[in-house]
Formats: C-alpha cells, sequence, structure tokens
C-alpha cells in the first residue's frame, strides 16, 4: 500500500500517519520529520534547511526529492508507505510518481484530510502546548506567525496537488475536522474499497 495523506500543516496527517503504520504494518515517511532530524544531527541537508524551515517555507525539492528516493529503498518500505507531507508542490508529485514507475510501482491512493483553516491556529498552539507540558521541545515553526507562512505556502504550492491526484483519479477525501478515530475510520473505509 502506497499512500499520500494530504491537508495543510496541523489537519491531522502525522496523527493518522502513526496510527495507520501500526494498522497497515508500514512506515511513515515524515519529510518534515527527516528534515527536522538532519537539522538535529547539522548534516549538511540539516544546515541548508534549516533557516528555510524556521521562516515556514519549502525545502528545496531537489533535496526532499533526494531524501524520499533514497529513504523508499530502504528494506521496510518494500511492502509500502505512508507519506506524510510530500509531495508538497508539482514538481515533487511528478517525482515521486518517476520515482515509483522505475521501480515498477504505482501509488494506491492520495486522501486529503479536509479542514476548516480558521480550526488550524487552534491546533497548532495546541499541539506546542502539549509538547511544553510533555517536556518535548516545541517545533520552532509551530508559532502563529511561522504558521501563517505554512498555510500560504500550503494553498500556493501545495494546494494544486490536489487537482493534480484528481485529475488522475487518486484523489478522496475525509472530514479533518471529524475525531481522530471518525477521520481513521473514514480513511480505512476508503482503503477497504479499494
Ligand atoms: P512538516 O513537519 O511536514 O510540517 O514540515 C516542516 C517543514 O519542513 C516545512 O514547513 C518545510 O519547511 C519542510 N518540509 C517538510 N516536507 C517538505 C516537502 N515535502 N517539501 C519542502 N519542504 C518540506
Amino acid at each position: 500500500m502506497r499512500l499520500i495523506l494530504l491537508g495543510p500543516p496541523g489537519a491531522g496527517k502525522g496523527t493518522q500517519a502513526q496510527i495507520l503504520v501500526k494498522k497497515l504494518n508500514i512506515p511513515q515517511l515524515s519529510t518534515g520529520d527527516m528534515l527536522r532530524a538532519a537539522v538535529k544531527a547539522e548534516t549538511e541537508i540539516g544546515k541548508k534547511a534549516k533557516a528555510v524551515m524556521d521562516a515556514g517555507e519549502l525545502v528545496s525539492d531537489a533535496i526532499v526529492n533526494a531524501i524520499v528516493a533514497e529513504r523508499i529503498d530502504q528494506p521496510d518500505c518494500a511492502a509500502g508507505f505512508i507519506l506524510d507531507g510530500y509531495p508538497r508542490t508539482l514538481v515533487q508529485a511528478d517525482a515521486v510518481e518517476a520515482m515509483l514507475a522505475e521501480r515498477g510501482l504505482a501509488l494506491d491512493a492520495v486522501i486529503e484530510l479536509v479542514v476548516d483553516d480558521r480550526a488550524l491556529v487552534g491546533r497548532i498552539a495546541k499541539r506546542a502546548d502539549e509538547a511544553r507540558a510533555s517536556g518535548q521541545p516545541v517545533r520552532k515553526d509551530d508559532n502563529p506567525e511561522v504558521f501563517e507562512e505554512r498555510l500560504r505556502e500550503y494553498y500556493k504550492k501545495t494546494a494544486p496537488l490536489t487537482g493534480y491526484y484528481y485529475a488522475k483519479g487518486l484523489l478522496q477525501y475525509v472530514d479533518g475536522m471529524a475525531s481522530i478515530d471518525e477521520v481513521t475510520r473514514q480513511i480505512e473505509n476508503i482503503l477497504d474499497k479499494r
């Protein structure tokens, strides 16, 4: 199963991906998590990505495409994976399609978590509060100003992917404003019908 979760920052892609990892027994490939790990480890990629991420902008397509291309060749991706936060541009969408085609593979589904933007700022603030309460580091880009920029980037560069995948007959929607369990149920419904 090769699945893409689409939706703006704070839509719940990461939460659902983590639940699906357990149910489907395939890994979550979050480019955000991979980039944060690179920043922490101060790798060359991390050094290039840090300022861009802190500003809420998108890291270059070349960097993220290379990270994903390497990751999907790992043995744990053999049975599939859940892409969370990737692709985020049309260039990345073309790249993932080419990567999969080269390996004789294809996407099974693209699921958009449809949310009300006005709720997102609140969700991000909650995520920052929860991190603080549990003693975890708070993401630098989980603050209202940077979040606004992340949302702008989403609408400029990522939202066109819904049309791209709709045209390919791959796009499905779930109600991202529903409870976590209900969103999972809707995703499972879609996957069961395939
Ligand atoms: P996320 O954890 O998915 O919200 O990603 C955090 C930040 O990492 C984003 O705001 C971007 O700066 C960067 N990032 C993550 N995934 C991508 C991607 N597919 N393309 C470009 N930048 C990305």
